[in-house]
């Protein structure tokens, strides 16, 4: 069934467009277009939208700040909600904080340093929300959003809502269920280690030094952070391994395909140039895994998630 605004129209803060590019949308600033982009709904909301499409038979799909994707230039098929805001929806009880899964992770980040309500420093800069955070396990320095999550509130693709506790999200490293599922995190509590507020203020600091220094700011230089995932340690013994060093030894800086390129500091972070497309930094990726593959014998897994088809 072909899906229009109107069969949405339950609510009248609901910010609904048909063919909406999503290239507005990503931190990439890539890709084509999707048949319904629905923005603005609030947690309390989007159980109602989920029955509506239900009712209209159609696919949909959560995105957060898009910090994390590719879009096809084809566009995709699914209807999109997004679910992310610059309002931090944020409350503290002690070292015990909820959270709306549409506030920006480092919103969240900078009030439990104010507030003294506990260690999350080490979220500091990295793009996206909270959703899509716990989606895929996002961390940095060891440390990652499923270490002291709690609960979540889940709404489910027939748009019934449950608690669900940590252990049933099976997280690991960049994962979680939910990358799966396809659920929404409308909310989240965590339980965070204490920590003194001049402390966690000096780690964010040094932390938001270091991304200046090491990462592209895509507002500039588009991109979605690190292609691939590092590599799993194969004995007890083995830490993770980081896939940028084995792509800067297969030699893959000074590699191109159209507009896009590799980060000229980041062997694993692919740039946007003018004129890029998404199929462009698909083809990237392909010859980086490639490299990798022939010098070491390691596959390379992705963690930007591709979404449509590419060739
Ligand atoms: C410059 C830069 C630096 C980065 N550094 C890091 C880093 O240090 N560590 C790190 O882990 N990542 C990093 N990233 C990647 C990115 O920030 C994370 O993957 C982030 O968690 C993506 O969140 P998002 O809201 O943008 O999700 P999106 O990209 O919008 O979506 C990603 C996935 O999450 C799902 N999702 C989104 N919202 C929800 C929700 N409410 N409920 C359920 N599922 C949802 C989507 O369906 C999709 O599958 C970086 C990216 C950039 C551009």
């Amino acid at each position: 069934m072909k899906i229009t605004p109107e069969m949405i129209t339950i609510f009248p803060n609901l910010k609904i467009r048909q063919n909406a590019p999503l290239r507005d949308f990503t931190t990439f600033r890539l890709g084509g277009p999707c048949p319904l982009l629905i923005e603005g709904a609030t947690a309390a909301q989007l159980p109602d939208v989920v029955q509506q499409l239900n009712q209209a038979k159609h696919p949909f799909l959560v995105i957060g700040q898009g910090a994390n994707l590719v879009i096809s230039d084809h566009g995709i098929e699914q209807a999109i909600f997004r679910f992310c805001s610059e309002t931090p929806d944020i409350k503290a009880d002690e070292n015990r904080v909820t959270v709306s899964g549409d506030t920006l992770l480092d919103d969240l980040a900078l009030f439990t340093v104010e507030n003294e309500t506990g260690d999350l420093s080490y979220c500091s800069g990295i793009p996206g929300t909270v959703g899509g955070g716990i989606a895929g396990n996002a961390g940095a320095f060891g440390r990652q959003m499923g270490d002291h999550l709690i609960s979540v509130e889940l709404l489910g693709l027939d748009g019934n809502v449950r608690a669900v506790p940590h252990d049933e999200l099976e997280f690991a490293y960049r994962h979680s269920k939910l990358k799966e599922t396809g659920e929404i995190v409308l909310s989240t509590t965590f339980e965070l280690p204490k920590a003194d507020r001049s402390i966690m203020q000096a780690e964010r600091d040094r932390i938001m030094e270091f991304r200046k220094e090491h990462h592209p700011d895509w507002h500039n230089e588009p991109c979605a952070g690190s292609v691939f995932r590092n590599i799993e340690p194969t004995s007890a013994v083995e830490r993770r391994k980081a896939a940028g060093y084995f792509l800067e030894e297969a030699g893959v800086r000074s590699f191109k395909v159209g507009g896009a390129k590799i980060y000229e500091k980041h062997a694993n972070i692919i740039v946007a140039d003018k004129g890029c497309t998404a199929q462009d930094v698909w083809e990237l990726s392909e010859q980086m895994a490639a490299a990798v593959k022939e010098k070491f014998g390691i596959d390379l897994v992705r963690e930007v998630r591709f979404l449509g088809k590419f060739n």
